[in-house]
């Protein structure tokens, strides 16, 4: 994985050790962890051009190694469909960070493909202390953090395993089709959880990683959020 250690090295020489959320993509890309298409834009035309080529609609965030919560500060636009709504939301999500950080660094805009709204889960992995990288599932959103029902495992984690992660969870019936829900790709979420644990066990220097949300639909799975810090 050349290209993974590549992009930990220009991060270091940076001086960070928060990756940008293109450079987590890339990562995730590196496993094939599957994510939206992206492009980084410096200029309003550059993010025009950039929705053009990934096709409407397309998401808007900022990229800045100094936001964390890019849509608590509204850096995230959603669901643009026209160049003159990208115009705008690139516009607005400048004048946003300036306003509520303006001491932030901004390093361009993330354009990127807009997944369909669905179910969403999260996949993560922390560097335990003792029990070194340890894998987490849950589902998205105030079930996660209101009910904290979540599945741990020490990595490496077995296909086997990441199924039993899934189906553990008090919320699972909700991916398998409760009531008129369809029943959702679970064993896509299964590949996530074992290639993830694969890139946390190849490169140890991560402490922590986040791909939060993935969006799960009937037939696969898509990281529309990825962030990995370093030791
Ligand atoms: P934050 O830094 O606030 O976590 P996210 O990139 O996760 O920012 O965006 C916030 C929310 O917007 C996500 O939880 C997801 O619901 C939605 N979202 C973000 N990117 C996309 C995308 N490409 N397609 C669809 N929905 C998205
Ligand atoms: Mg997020």
């Amino acid at each position: 994985m050349g290209s993974v250690s590549h992009i930990f090295d220009a991060v270091r020489r940076d001086g960070r050790k928060n990756l940008l959320e293109p450079e987590a993509k890339e990562i995730c890309r590196a496993y094939e962890i599957p994510v939206t298409d992206f492009k980084v834009a410096k200029e309003e035309a550059e993010a025009i051009k950039a929705a053009g080529d990934i096709g409407y609609p397309v998401v808007l965030k900022i990229v800045s190694p100094d936001v964390i919560h890019k849509s608590d500060i509204g850096a995230v636009v959603l669901n643009l469909k026209t160049a003159h709504e990208v115009g705008e939301a690139y516009r607005r999500i400048l004048s946003n960070v300036v306003k509520v950080q303006p001491n932030a660094r901004m390093l361009g805009v993330l354009v990127q493909e807009m997944a369909p709204a669905s179910t969403e889960v999260i996949v993560g992995a922390i560097k335990d202390q003792q029990f070194g990288p340890s894998i987490m599932f849950g589902l998205g959103g105030i079930l996660v953090e209101v009910l904290e029902d979540v599945a741990f495992r020490v990595a490496p984690v077995t296909m086997l395993e990441a199924e039993a992660m899934i189906t553990e969870i008090k919320a699972y019936p909700v991916l398998t089709g409760y009531r008129n829900q369809p029943k959702l790709d679970t064993a896509a979420i299964a590949e996530v959880i074992v290639k993830t644990s694969k890139l946390v066990t190849d490169h140890q220097d991560i402490k922590e990683l986040d791909l939060n949300p993935v969006m799960v639909y009937e037939d696969g799975v898509k990281t529309v959020d990825a962030r990995i810090i370093l030791e």
